[in-house]
């Protein structure tokens, strides 16, 4: 049964396990309106645990790599507590995932709710919107198009992409674990490049005339992030099995079936 619910709003239906993936995760998107991005995460936080308190039901947290901010330690390992400015523009997105986490441990250790708390890093494929913002997207969609490749700052900075079924694959599991295991836990895939790097792939695959431009770094932004996955492969047996040049071929392929190209 689908429904429309703002999760800012409490919430009273019966389910047997929530997923709680509210919140937009595109830092153009989530930058739109960043109040109500925080109250997305905190609220919709508070009443997503509510509703698992009242029905003894098991909830996954999407937590997010954002929650190390602009790492010191690399590749970052669950235990590092993160470097997170707390007033930048990318403050809503990251102190309102770190504070959804804080919820969700209290929760559990007040009332003993069955929690599963992921770190989701940069993810990708078929079915992103066009006009999502982020990096793989925006870059796919400006080869298809001709368009200039818009390169932020000189490009050196390096993510790890993921795509979204090995993802989908790793949330799953670690929903059906053992309940004593409850995060949090990266997911992501550890291959890491450079985004000029990425932009080059991004333009042999798709045989584009599309010349790569340079705008302006925005603020806040990462230098490096590279998930350890280490816990995951040992406690759930969890890797991506999907290489990037794969990856970006399938999401090739479905900008290239929406474009009608
Ligand atoms: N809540 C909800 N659905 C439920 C149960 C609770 O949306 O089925 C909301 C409720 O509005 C409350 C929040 O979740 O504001 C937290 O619930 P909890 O029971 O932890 O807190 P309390 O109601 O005791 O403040
Ligand atoms: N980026 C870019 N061009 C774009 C979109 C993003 O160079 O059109 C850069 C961005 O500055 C960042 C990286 O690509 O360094 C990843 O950005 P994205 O918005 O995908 O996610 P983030 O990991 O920053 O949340």
């Amino acid at each position: 049964e689908i429904i429309r619910h703002d999760v800012t709003f409490p919430l009273y239906v019966e389910v047997d396990e929530i997923y709680n993936l509210a919140c937009p995760a595109s830092p153009v998107h989530y930058q739109h309106d960043p109040v109500q991005t925080t109250k997305t995460s905190v609220h919709g936080a508070i009443n997503m645990l509510g509703l698992a308190k009242r029905l003894n039901a098991k909830i996954f947290q999407a937590s997010t790599s954002e929650v190390y901010g602009d790492p010191e330690v690399h590749p970052q390992p669950e235990s590092y507590w993160g470097k997170v400015n707390s007033i930048g523009i990318r403050s809503c997105y990251d102190e309102g995932k770190r504070c959804a986490e804080t919820l969700f441990f209290d929760y559990y250790r007040q009332h003993n709710l069955k929690i599963k708390v992921a770190r989701i890093f940069n993810t990708y494929g078929p079915r992103m919107h066009p006009n999502d913002g982020r990096v793989i997207s925006n870059f796919i969609v400006q080869a298809l198009m001709g368009n200039d490749i818009t390169v932020y700052g000189d490009g050196s900075q390096t993510r790890s992409f993921c795509y979204v079924d090995d993802l989908i694959e790793g949330i799953i599991t670690f929903m059906d674990s053992e309940d004593s295991f409850v995060g949090p836990l990266n997911f992501g895939n550890p291959q890491e490049l450079s985004i000029i790097k990425i932009a080059h792939e991004i333009i042999k695959l798709t045989s584009s005339k599309s010349k790569i431009v340079h705008k302006e770094l925005p603020e806040d932004d990462p230098t490096q992030r590279q998930p350890d996955i280490s816990l995951a492969k040992k406690k759930l047996n969890w890797t991506p099995d999907v290489e990037l040049k794969q990856g970006l071929t399938k999401t090739i392929g479905y900008f290239e079936n929406l474009f009608d190209i």
